[in-house]
């Protein structure tokens, strides 16, 4: 017998022994690294994956549609065995997951849909929706509390009309804020509603900064507003700047109650300082453990937990889902949240 071969039999049968040892490339796409969460998703799966024995391939393509296409095309070529991917717009990979599918790769959608391909096996995400739900609940609920009985007047902002989550986001926060709308408790001053009209493209905190100083100058000159739902942090920041710019967040001026997603250290650091009001958590260690466990599962031809198998439709087929929990954080709950699952020490905040 070769040496290789002997070594190869050596591996294998230490593998079994151990049973956690796993072949297999994954391929990692992930959007951006100019959002803190998509680089803890990517830390955290590289280092389960390779605890698990696989190797892990990962890119990041700086939010370019055209770049990441370049990239998943690449890994394709290098023969990766499974696909794991958070797409940039979740309409454009059509084609490449089809090259994908005859080359015998699996593909896993992580945390964003990836819509109009039927070769999308499983999909890893939260439960979207009620990320919404949270972002509004938390909204009222700050509304209350810092501006005591309403009419409230309030805008909205919904994420990147190319990102499938972003209606789910804002569908969640309508099915709070829509009722109080009706009964005039709510009102959107500038009249502006609707995801095609709300929208943020890329989620963009320079473009939810300029759009929140446009509303304020053409809709707040003679009225106070009181509260923002802004579906993310790196929004949220954009608008707290456009707010204070009017000086919001002064003694005669309250600043208005402003959502956010991600627990992203600058919100969790504005929330302690008084400026956002709340974000909506969600454990990227988590989603990267469901992922893994979903490639672990799909290479040895099992089926991996799942446990929805109807909300999600990308335009071909509903996608078999793992939906995590998101918990919606403010300053009463933060530490405990945070600190508490280790997911930030004490000094990356203070
Ligand atoms: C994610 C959010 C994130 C947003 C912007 C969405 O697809 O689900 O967690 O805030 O993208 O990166």
């Amino acid at each position: 017998m070769k040496l290789t071969s002997l070594l190869v039999s050596a591996t294998a049968a230490i593998s079994l022994a151990t049973g956690v040892f796993a072949e297999g490339t994954v391929g990692i796409a992930m959007p951006t690294k100019s959002s803190a969460r998509w680089i803890s998703d990517g830390n955290s799966m590289v280092e389960q994956f390779e605890a698990a024995g696989f190797t892990a391939d990962l890119q990041y393509a700086e939010d370019d549609i055209p770049n990441q296409l370049a990239q998943i095309e690449n890994m394709i070529t290098k023969g990766v065995d499974v696909l794991v991917i958070a797409a940039i717009d979740g309409t454009t990979l059509s084609n490449a997951l089809e090259n994908a599918h005859f080359a015998g790769i699996k593909v896993i959608a992580y945390d964003r849909l990836i819509r109009d391909s039927e070769y999308v096996d499983y999909y890893a995400t939260f439960d979207n929706f009620k990320v919404g739900v949270q972002q509004a609940s938390s909204l009222v609920a700050g509304l209350e509390k810092v501006f005591g009985d309403g009419p409230y007047n309030v805008e909205l902002f919904g994420g990147s009309p190319d990102d499938n989550n972003a209606y789910f986001f804002y569908n969640g926060a309508m099915s709070v804020l829509q009722p109080l709308i009706d009964a005039g408790s709510v009102n959107i001053v500038s009249g502006q509603m609707g995801m095609d009209t709300v929208g943020t493209l890329r989620w963009d905190g320079a473009v939810a900064q300029a759009r929140m100083d446009n509303l304020l100058s053409a809709h707040y000159t003679d009225k106070t507003l009181h509260g923002v739902l802004s579906p993310y942090d790196g929004l949220s920041i954009g608008i707290l700047s456009s707010l204070k710019g009017v000086s919001y967040g002064s003694d005669d001026l309250k600043m208005p109650i402003v959502s956010g997603q991600d627990a992203e250290v600058p919100s969790v650091k504005s929330m302690l300082a008084g400026e956002q009001y709340s974000t909506v958590f969600k454990d990227t260690r988590e989603l990267a453990r469901v992922t893994v466990g979903m490639v672990q599962a799909v290479l040895e031809g099992g089926t991996p937990e799942i446990n929805n198998t109807e909300t999600y439709d990308n335009g071909v087929k509903i996608i078999p889902s793992y939906l995590l929990e998101p918990v919606s954080v403010d300053v009463s709950n933060w530490e405990e949240i945070l600190l508490g699952s280790g997911y930030y020490t004490e000094d990356q905040i203070k």
